[in-house]
């Protein structure tokens, strides 16, 4: 439990850092990109200049997008939490998946029965999702499967999961590839901010610990279990949503007064 809390406050304080530098820096690139769009316009394409001058733009524009991926990360977008069903969530983005994955991995999805509601941003977990996704398909280069199960996990089970779990009703999303797999100590780096192990440009190392901090943020729990050789599981939990208490109507209020 003590080292969730030093990563959940590792993750705030790096969260909050890249937020600012990124607004800042992002006003900058915004300057290169237009003094660059004033230039291009004092020049013809055939003037030796104008290609350099692209190249500015170009990576100035590579930059921002960078800066928009740390903007992200530092959530300062507002969340907008709905009641949802995850099911409904994972069959919307199936296609989105299957295109992602590829032909050479299968996917499988699976839903539990009568699965509770749970409040979350769509699209933030659509992004949870994805982040999975793309890590599993990297996992598996030549070939795979991805199941996908979700599954109402009451309290009396989540400490089977993790003792540091408070015993509450949640709804699990498990994805499990048969990929590559991790060791152990890249296993305990993975929620870190810029860890990665991919190779420079296909890598952000920003994956999960966007995935960590919107579960969070939704109030669930992330847990990963892996092995070399045989693939790599990710659980989510999100705590179930209680629809509110109805308000009694008043003849029940008097009901529930009955003299002793
Ligand atoms: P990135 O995908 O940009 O590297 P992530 O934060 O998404 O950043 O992932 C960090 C690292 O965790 C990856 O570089 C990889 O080493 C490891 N990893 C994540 N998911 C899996 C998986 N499903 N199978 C094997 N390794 C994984």
């Amino acid at each position: 439990l003590e080292a969730q809390f030093a990563q959940a406050q590792k993750m705030n304080a790096v969260g909050q850092l890249a937020g600012g530098v990124a607004h800042d820096f992002n006003n900058v690139l915004q300057a290169i990109i237009g003094y660059s769009d004033l230039l291009l316009g004092k020049h013809r394409p055939t003037d030796p200049s104008f290609q350099d001058i692209m190249q500015i733009k170009q990576n100035a524009n590579r930059a921002a997008s960078l800066v928009r991926q740390l903007l992200a990360f530092s959530r300062r977008q507002t969340l907008r939490p709905q009641v949802v069903q995850i099911g409904d969530i994972l069959s919307d983005l199936s296609l989105l998946l299957k295109r992602l994955l590829g032909e050479r991995v299968e996917l499988d999805v699976h839903h539990g029965r009568d699965l509770w509601p749970v409040k979350a941003d769509i699209n933030q977990f659509e992004q949870v999702i994805v982040n999975l996704a793309v890590n599993a398909r990297d996992a598996m280069p030549s070939g795979g499967q991805l199941s996908i199960r979700t599954q109402n996990v009451p309290a009396s089970q989540a400490q089977r999961y993790d003792e540091a779990m408070p015993a509450a009703d949640y709804v699990m999303i498990e994805a499990q590839d048969t990929g590559t797999g991790m060791p152990p100590e890249v296993l305990a780096q993975i929620f870190e901010p810029f860890f990665t192990t991919k190779e420079v440009g296909k890598g952000t190392g920003l994956g999960l610990s966007t995935v960590y901090g919107i579960v969070k943020q939704t109030g669930g729990f992330i847990l990963c279990e892996s092995e070399v050789g045989r693939g790599t599981a990710f659980r989510i939990f999100l705590p179930r949503h209680q629809a509110e208490p109805e308000v009694p109507a008043v003849e029940d209020v008097t009901k529930a007064k009955k003299p002793a």
